[in-house]
């Protein structure tokens, strides 16, 4: 069914009884020639590419619970592309351009809001990494501007520009960033790909690999044994369970990652403000609740849910930078399991199993990749070749030292 203005009239006007679910149900077949573990965004992105650009449709998304259950609907929603280091310079860039057309190629509403997003600086040397940040995005094709404090108070004059140890003294401002509503964009990508051929497999969850001679066969799962030349992992914050069923042993750690949302409010927030040296950052929704987050909860942990230091620290972020925000009353808090790199940067690359990929390490980042990531994975899974937009997210990176470290943090993954 393609969605259209006559369609919802037509609809409309007979009861809105001819609506169809988005995807089918079907019962798993025996074998396929690539199944991907994960239906979250970049599994789904990936099963939908396979088939478009591809023509590989014998695909199935194995999903152990239901679509949009996992981090791709537990999101803050903010699509940017304003990283500084080759590597990910091009591929989120690649990841926003198939942002502004994902709407269109979807045929589905994903509300993608490029409402921009303003990273406020507030000492004299952040000012210089940020204009060379602006510097490198406009370099790869991008938008950046450097505001400064009277700017930034003609566009936020909510801010606190005077706090006492943070004053502000500019901002990075990106205007093709913005918000897009996480959970249309896992069931976007799982429309099209159900409409392509590709069969997801919900409360179906991968328990083993059958690997012979090195190369994959196909998956264990509570569904019963599913052969394939080619699996994709794809499964975020359980990268490194799942990858140990396959006897590998990752880069990667899990961390538990909390955001919040108040009541709904009349539009008060131009776009995505990020105030880093407070690690707090705020939207505001649709609905008109401001959505906010802050920093991961600083341990391993593979719950969904975190610990009120987190909560108290957000808050406290929040309030030094954004006072009026005191007022609003908060509605929901949630967690979700980041899969934190050594770096900070994904992986997305073959593995020492034959025919066996890995996506995965996403860390804060992994809903502005969903479309580029699901498009260069598709791309090395059919291919066996990395994409151009993002040949430099190797597995061994770690060993040879090519590291991405965006925050230049080092190998510890709770502060990237
Ligand atoms: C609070 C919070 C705020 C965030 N804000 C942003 C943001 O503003 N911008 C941004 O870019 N990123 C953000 N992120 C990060 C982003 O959400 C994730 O990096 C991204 O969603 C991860 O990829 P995914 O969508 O494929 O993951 P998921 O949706 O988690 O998909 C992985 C799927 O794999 C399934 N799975 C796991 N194990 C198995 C198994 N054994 N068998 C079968 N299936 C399995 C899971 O059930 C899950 O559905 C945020 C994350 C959190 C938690």
């Amino acid at each position: 069914m393609q969605f259209s203005a006559w369609e919802i009239i037509k609809q409309g006007l007979t009861g809105n009884k001819g609506w169809k679910p988005h995807w089918r149900d079907p019962e798993p077949k025996s074998a396929y020639d690539v199944i991907i573990i994960g239906g979250g965004g970049h599994g789904l992105a990936t099963a939908f590419y396979l088939a478009k650009e591809h023509g590989i449709t014998n695909v199935a998304v194995l999903e152990k619970g239901y679509i949009g259950g996992g981090n791709v609907g537990r999101n803050t929603t903010i699509v940017r592309a304003n990283y500084g280091l080759p590597g990910n310079s091009e591929f989120y860039s690649h990841s926003l351009k198939l942002w502004e057309g994902m709407e269109q190629e979807l045929n589905y509403n994903t509300m993608m809001s490029q409402r921009h997003v303003l990273n406020l600086c507030h000492s004299d040397g952040q000012r210089d990494a940020f204009t060379r940040r602006a510097n490198t995005m406009l370099i790869q094709g991008d938008d950046a501007e450097v505001l400064s404090r009277r700017q930034v108070r003609d566009y936020a004059p909510f801010l606190n520009f005077d706090n006492e140890r943070f004053p502000i003294r500019g901002g990075l401002l990106h205007r093709r960033g913005g918000t897009a509503r996480h959970d249309a964009v896992a069931w976007g990508y799982a429309r099209g790909a159900d409409m392509r051929g590709v069969d997801i497999i919900q409360n179906c969850e991968v328990t083993g690999f059958r690997i012979e001679q090195g190369r994959i066969k196909g998956v264990e799962t509570t569904r019963g044994f599913i052969g394939a030349g080619k699996v994709g992992m794809a499964v975020a914050g359980r990268t490194t369970q799942v990858g140990q069923m396959a006897g590998l042993r990752l880069p990667i750690e899990s961390h538990v990652l909390q955001a919040f949302v108040t009541e709904g409010l009349k539009p008060i927030i131009p776009g995505v403000v990020t105030f880093g040296m407070g690690h707090f950052y705020l939207s505001q929704s649709d609905k008109g609740g401001l959505v906010f987050g802050g920093d991961l909860d600083f341990y391993n942990s593979y719950a969904a849910r975190g610990n009120l230091p987190a909560v108290e620290h957000v808050m406290q972020a929040g309030m030094s930078m954004v006072p009026m925000i005191g007022k609003a009353r908060v509605l929901r808090s949630w967690g979700g399991i980041m899969d934190m790199t050594m770096d900070g940067s994904p992986i997305i690359d073959r593995t020492p199993v034959e025919g066996l990929f890995l996506n995965g390490g996403w860390c804060y980042g992994g809903f502005k990749a969903v479309p580029g990531s699901g498009h260069v994975f598709a791309h090395l899974i059919a291919t066996g070749n990395h994409h151009k937009a993002s040949t430099k997210h190797l597995l061994n990176r770690f060993e040879t030292g090519h590291v991405i470290d965006e925050e230049t943090t080092g190998a510890q993954p709770n502060l990237h």
